[in-house]
């Protein structure tokens, strides 16, 4: 540790060999948490320099719905290391969230968000838990993607994509070897979302295989979560998509009982965010009370992405140390098993005066020589042979007979695609529905070549052209068919890339 430190002093003679840190001190809580934490930084010998950037709510109520300044995107792109506070997305309409914002301008794919119980010196059900959470954080449904469509129904696109998925799965790979853990959990709902969560599970089991030394393992999401506020133990890493992530890295940080502190990292190709997972705590701000261990924690995981992993345990060891010797700010503080009350800059302090120690009773970080900054290969494009067999075409109808819009749509067509099948809601109800399906005005009608072959029981399309479409939508036009949108059907080297209809 000492020669770590004494080369890092001689490190900070140079101001070459600090790495540039852009500083979001946040609102609420955040100016407080954030000077305690670079208190730390700078204590520990952190061969870091800050400069801060102007983000949040003052920029928000400026007039800059991003809640980001054009001066802040500059520091950010020189710097690519950001420490960030919480912000206040300030209510009221057209403020965009600044966290999305962030993420996906500067390609920020993996969420990662560690929670360990620390019993038991702060309360939680769970004394062994220690579980790594990796979301996806650029698509899925947040891809924002959503239409109002009829009277009744509106929808939000679910982008699932190779590249994300493969990004993703191989990070928290590397994660898991990197930082010395032992199993990935998988969580899809591919029972249901055989297309999209069915390519998440499928390249994550084709990268499990090039990494035999990590167990892996796949659960559906709803009983997986389930697991997980039942018996944590059994979690080590978790890789899922952005809802399920969101979700279920809030279910881990709730009942490791540590929301107010634990950090979370947003990591990209170029740039990584490092954060606590609380809000600006309105309700205590300016009391100077705020536990600054979430921001202390996204510190750590700021080190050790730089590889200053000597750094980053010292730190660690320093606060596991302080949390042990029982002294505590008033969230965590309990009569009976604390020993000191503390504000947040005495707690500060008492982390500095642990800097070279380790707890006693927690376990001690000890981060592998290498662990850092993760990389992942450049994505490579397969090209499957891609060939259209139909359209599905989406009718506003007022109606509530399947059979008699189903009549309609034959009459009215006559080129060489024929309705097989119309679903409401994805049951299919014609041909051949059953009267309790309940329908409402968005009809889904599935349009193929005439002559659909069976081979093994499986049906076969027939390639067409987009002409074909065509020609199909100016019939239904002329019949005065309501037609909110159309979705091709392709085959990809001969595989469906399209769901049947529940019952098709
Ligand atoms: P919050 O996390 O700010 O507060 C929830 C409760 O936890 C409050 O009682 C608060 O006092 C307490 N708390 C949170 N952090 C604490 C800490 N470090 N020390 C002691 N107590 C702490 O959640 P909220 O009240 O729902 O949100 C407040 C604001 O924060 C909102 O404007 C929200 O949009 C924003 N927010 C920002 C981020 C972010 O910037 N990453 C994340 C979540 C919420």
């Amino acid at each position: 540790m000492e020669n770590e430190l004494t080369k890092v002093e001689d490190l900070k003679k140079t101001d070459k060999a600090l790495t540039k840190v852009a500083v979001a001190y946040g609102d609420g809580i955040g100016p407080e948490i954030m000077k305690a934490t670079l208190k730390i930084l700078k204590a520990s010998g952190a061969p870091l320099s800050f400069e801060p950037i102007e983000v949040g709510e003052q920029v928000y109520l400026a007039g800059n719905t991003a809640g980001i300044s054009g001066e802040a995107w500059e520091i950010i792109s020189r710097n690519k290391i950001i420490l960030k506070a919480p912000i206040t997305t300030p209510q009221g309409k057209g403020y965009k969230s600044l966290n999305v914002t962030l993420r996906k301008s500067l390609g920020l794919f993996a969420n990662v968000r560690p929670v360990s119980a620390l019993h038991p010196f702060v309360k939680t059900n769970f004394p062994n838990m220690d579980i790594v959470v990796i979301r996806e954080n650029e698509e899925d449904l947040y891809a924002g993607i959503e239409h109002r469509q009829t009277q009744d129904v509106y929808q939000c696109l679910k982008l699932i994509t190779r590249p994300g998925s493969e990004k993703i799965i191989r990070y928290a790979f590397e994660y898991a070897r990197a930082y010395n853990r032992k199993k990935v959990t998988c969580m899809v709902k591919d029972n249901i979302m055989k297309i999209t969560d069915g390519l998440f599970h499928k390249v994550f089991k084709e990268i499990a295989h090039e990494y035999p030394d990590i167990e892996s393992n796949t659960q559906i999401i709803d009983i997986g979560s389930a697991k997980v506020a039942a018996r944590p133990e059994q979690f080590d890493v978790i890789v899922t998509s952005n809802l399920y992530g969101d979700i279920i890295s809030d279910i881990v940080a709730e009942i490791g009982g540590s929301v107010g502190m634990a950090g979370s990292a947003n990591i990209g190709k170029e740039v990584a965010m490092f954060e606590a997972i609380h809000g600006s705590a309105p309700d205590i701000a300016g009391q100077k009370i705020a536990n600054p261990s979430g921001l202390i924690n996204a510190a750590v995981m700021l080190l050790a992405h730089l590889k200053q992993t000597k750094l980053a345990d010292s730190l660690k060891n320093a606060w596991l140390k302080t949390i042990e010797d029982g002294i505590h700010t008033p969230d965590i503080y309990e009569e009976k098993s604390s020993v000191l009350r503390v504000n947040t800059d005495e707690f500060a302090d008492a982390v500095i005066e642990r800097l070279g120690q380790e707890p006693e009773h927690l376990k001690v970080s000890v981060l592998n020589e290498g662990t850092g900054e993760i990389q992942i290969p450049e994505y490579t494009r397969k090209v499957a042979k891609k060939q259209l067999v139909g359209v599905d075409v989406f009718i506003d109808w007022a109606g509530n007979n399947p059979q008699e819009i189903g009549e309609q749509l034959q009459k009215a067509t006559s080129n060489s695609l024929k309705l097989k099948m119309i679903t409401n809601r994805g049951v299919k109800v014609f041909p051949n529905g059953i009267p309790e399906t309940y329908c409402t005005d968005h009809w889904r009608c599935r349009f193929v070549k005439q002559q659909v072959q069976l081979k093994n029981d499986t049906p076969q399309y027939l390639s067409i052209n987009y002409s074909d479409v065509i020609d199909l939508l100016v019939e239904l036009q002329a019949s005065d068919f309501d037609i909110i949108k159309t979705e091709n059907l392709y085959e990809f080297d001969g595989q469906r890339g399209f769901s049947l209809g529940q019952g098709e």
